[in-house]
């Protein structure tokens, strides 16, 4: 990171809050991309995100959430019948014994409802810290980090941190940004990561964070194959924001799948 090389903590800090900024004006539209109405929906939705994609998620949840509105009707899941509806989500035998496995805990402890607070979350089946945090989040307004892989990889290409523990990661994070931007600030990492700053080839010539980017320099540099890397239905604007010509975005990336 020879770009911010002898940065102190209060200027990381300084020009993560930039960063943070610039993102919130590159990502208008970032939420959370699982549909749901309840937050067991979303507790449920956020399990089967394992290992898929969201757009797969969506898929299945509609005529899952149609059939099992309750606690109670997980708890009492046909086992055969819900492996069925999950199938397509993947590791569907494992999901059916968490959301049922859920369904039962919640009732026994919970009357049936989800508990708000983080230690109690990370203690029900199938639902770990990151999931936690989505969940809080999204459904109850308490701000929450969510560390995916996407947020790993770019808090580390950013600077933020140095670390690949996601829990340590969120410590670090929670300390650089204010605590009322955690739940929106993940949305919008993790959309940057899906259609900007991609794993394996980021666009880092058409990208709003270049100029605070230790790691700018990663992917191409040029505006033309950046351009081209661009992803999702705000690809054009994406390239516009950076400066660059959205004419040489091509027409498909607003159809390429995103990262998941
Ligand atoms: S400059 Fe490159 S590495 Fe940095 S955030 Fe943008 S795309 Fe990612």
């Amino acid at each position: 990171m020879k770009r911010f090389a002898g940065e102190t903590p209060i200027g990381r800090k300084r020009r993560a809050r930039k960063m943070a900024r610039l993102l919130a004006d590159t990502h208008p539209d970032a939420h959370c991309e699982l549909d749901f109405t309840t937050p067991l929906e979303l507790a449920v939705a956020t399990i089967l995100s394992a290992q898929t994609t969201d757009v797969r998620v969506n898929q299945v949840t509609p005529r899952l959430f149609a059939k099992f509105r309750t606690a109670a009707d997980y708890a009492a899941a046909d086992r055969a019948e819900m492996e069925e509806l999950l199938r397509p989500t993947g590791f569907f035998r494992a999901k059916t014994d968490s959301l049922i496995k859920l369904g039962q805990t919640l009732l026994a402890e919970y009357d049936g409802r989800l508990p708000q607070k983080l230690d109690q979350l990370v203690k029900l089946p199938g639902i770990g810290r990151k999931t936690a945090n989505v969940i809080l989040g999204n459904a109850f307004d308490v701000p929450g980090i969510t560390v995916d892989t996407h947020f790993r990889r770019l808090t580390n290409r950013f600077g933020w941190v140095q670390e690949d523990d996601p829990v340590k990661i969120e410590f670090l994070v929670a300390d650089l940004i204010e605590k009322r931007d955690w739940t929106m600030l993940s949305h919008r990492v993790i959309f940057h990561g899906r259609r900007v700053c991609h794993a394996r080839k980021p666009a880092c010539g058409a990208c709003t964070l270049a100029a605070t980017c230790p790691s700018y320099g990663t992917g191409p540099t040029e505006a033309a194959p950046a351009a081209k890397l661009l992803k999702g239905p705000r690809a054009r604007d994406l390239a516009a924001a950076a400066g660059v010509d959205p004419d040489l975005v091509p027409a498909a990336a607003a159809l390429a799948p995103e990262e998941p």
